[in-house]
């Protein structure tokens, strides 16, 4: 298996979908290679393909005060997108973009392996329930997804669309506590990957 490294390298040439057209750079994901913790958005936007860098703006901001809130820094996690090109005008990714793009995903959780993926918003929360389940009916709720935990949350930018003073600011809070709980108890039994149950449903 390669390292994340090489995977990145590879990627940032990539031209799999029409996004390589208008984007600046590719923004594979940045922080631990090995964090215990992944956390999945939907696509660059603007700050994020100038510096090559995800959730660098405003809902950056908001990420990086969420896990302080829970004794976390972005140097413990992982953070990335399904999507690793800008979409023109920040439109929404297109099926068959993420169809393109998602193998590089698939691959960044092989190498990095966290015990917990949290989704931020209905795109990384579809693709990887498999399913089109709105955000709001299973956000805070604990799902296997390739022998670990996936918990989804709302996107930060919908939490900023909102105003930090909306109701789903503290339920994404809530989804916060949820996921610190989860590492814990998932540092007391470590999972077995190929385990069908984690012993946390
Ligand atoms: S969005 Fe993904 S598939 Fe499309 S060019 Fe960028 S890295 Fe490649």
């Amino acid at each position: 298996m390669r390292t994340l490294d090489e995977a990145a390298r590879e990627a940032s040439g990539c031209t799999r979908c029409k996004l390589a057209q208008g984007r600046t750079q590719v923004v594979y994901g940045s922080g631990n290679g090995n964090a215990d913790l992944m956390f999945i958005g939907e696509a660059p936007g603007f700050h994020e393909d100038r510096q090559g860098l995800p959730f660098v703006g405003a809902a950056g901001g908001l990420l990086t005060g969420l896990l302080e809130g829970i004794g976390l820094t972005r140097d413990q996690v992982f953070i990335c997108n399904v999507l690793k090109c800008r979409p023109p005008g920040n439109r929404d990714p297109q099926p068959d973009e993420i169809e393109a793009c998602e193998p590089w995903l698939w691959e960044q959780i092989d190498l990095i392996n966290p015990k917990v993926i949290c989704s931020l918003g209905n795109f990384s929360t579809r693709l990887l329930l498999g399913k089109p389940a709105g955000i709001s009916r299973v956000r805070g709720q604990r799902f296997k997804f390739r022998g670990r935990c996936l918990i989804p949350t709302f996107h930060p930018a919908a939490i900023l669309h909102g105003g930090r003073t909306s109701p789903a600011m503290g339920q994404m809070e809530d989804d916060f506590r949820l996921i610190a709980k989860t590492l814990e108890e998932l540092a007391v039994s470590e999972p077995d990957p190929d385990a069908e149950q984690l012993g946390l449903f």
